[in-house]
């Protein structure tokens, strides 16, 4: 039997909008291959009510409270490929396995592209940091540094020393113009212009970077920005429009979380320029919100 909506995603942005759905007794099936984006940091910060929770535990405490409703059904898994059909969309889960629904909702989050530098991966979410609202108040006070890996890493070294003093590498990038540079010394951030070779370190934990002439800087924390590419291309498949955002494409959304494709909205990372769970959480009712009405309100116009 079609479901009122699929949601292929769930976690903040997923579980966020089945809950206002699974709310209006509409039958809701949240496809998930539990991997959200955050899953490397040991606490997720800032979200209200649950700073300092496990993310794993925060995204299972939701989905535990969701399995309440009679209506929710859950597949864990991946769904490979989406199109539209007659009344709506239809999911392929592989093997031969699909789902149809009236609707969908995106919410399958985004894959960071980290720099390539030998120690850096499995520090990433532990002393490798990408927020400092996120993960910046745990190492305050501490040397922290900025690696200038695109246009934005100088805003995030202004940014920083707010959290600790504060060196920007700029990894044999150009030096910044003079105003920039005023700005970095009003700041109080140390330019360090030599390449980074490598994170020094245990696996998580950051001791200091090491530069190509040899030399090693003690830090005990590193911001750093990441490209970030759609975990799914189920997006395209469907025809949606992208923008280019500051990090990587961004699925163009109307203010109700409609994709440019009619019936598909899109929720979270994904859709969205500035990212963390709370964002992603409240796009998520947006969407759940605005795709009930569309059940309520389409029908009635016609
Ligand atoms: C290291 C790190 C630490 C972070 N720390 C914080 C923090 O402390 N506080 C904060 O607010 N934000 C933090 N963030 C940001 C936060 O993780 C994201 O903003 C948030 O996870 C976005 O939620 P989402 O629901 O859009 O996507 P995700 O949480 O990434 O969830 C997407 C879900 O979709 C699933 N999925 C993907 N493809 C498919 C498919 N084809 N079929 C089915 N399921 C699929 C995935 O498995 C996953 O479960 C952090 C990010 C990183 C990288």
């Amino acid at each position: 039997m079609p479901y009122d909506a699929i949601i292929i995603g769930g976690s903040y942005a997923g579980l966020s909008a089945a809950m206002q759905l699974a709310r209006a007794g509409r039958s809701v099936c949240v496809v998930d291959s539990h991997t959200p984006r955050n899953r490397f940091a040991a606490a997720s910060h800032g979200f209200f009510g649950q700073d300092g929770a496990a993310p794993r535990a925060m995204i299972a405490e939701a989905r535990d409270k969701l399995a309440a409703y009679p209506t929710v059904h859950f597949v864990d898994g991946s769904a490979i490929h989406a199109h539209a059909v007659p009344d709506g969309f239809a999911i392929d889960l592989g093997q031969g396995d699909a789902l149809t629904a009236a609707k969908l909702v995106l919410a399958f989050g985004v894959v960071d592209e980290l720099p390539d530098l030998p120690g850096l991966a499995g520090k990433w979410g532990k002393s490798v940091l990408h927020c400092p609202y996120c993960h910046g108040h745990e190492f305050r006070g501490r040397r922290l540094g900025v690696l200038n890996v695109m246009e934005k890493s100088v805003h995030q070294a202004l940014m920083i020393p707010d959290w600790g003093p504060t060196t920007f590498f700029l990894h044999g990038g150009a030096m910044p113009d003079a105003e920039t540079q005023d700005k970095l010394r009003r700041r109080n951030v140390a330019i360090e212009p030599a390449k980074v070779v490598a994170l020094e370190g245990t696996e998580t934990e950051l001791t200091g970077v090491r530069l190509e002439d040899g030399r090693v800087v003690e830090l005990d924390a590193i911001f750093t920005g990441s490209r970030t590419r759609m975990a799914s291309a189920i997006a395209e498949q469907l025809g949606c429009a992208f923008d280019e955002g500051m990090l990587g494409p961004v699925i163009r959304t109307d203010a109700m979380k409609m994709t440019t494709v009619p019936g598909v909205y899109a929720a979270g990372d994904i859709a969205r320029q500035m990212h963390n769970a709370t964002f992603a959480s409240a796009d998520g009712v947006m969407a759940g919100t605005a795709l009930h009405q569309a059940l309520i309100f389409e029908p009635l116009a016609a």
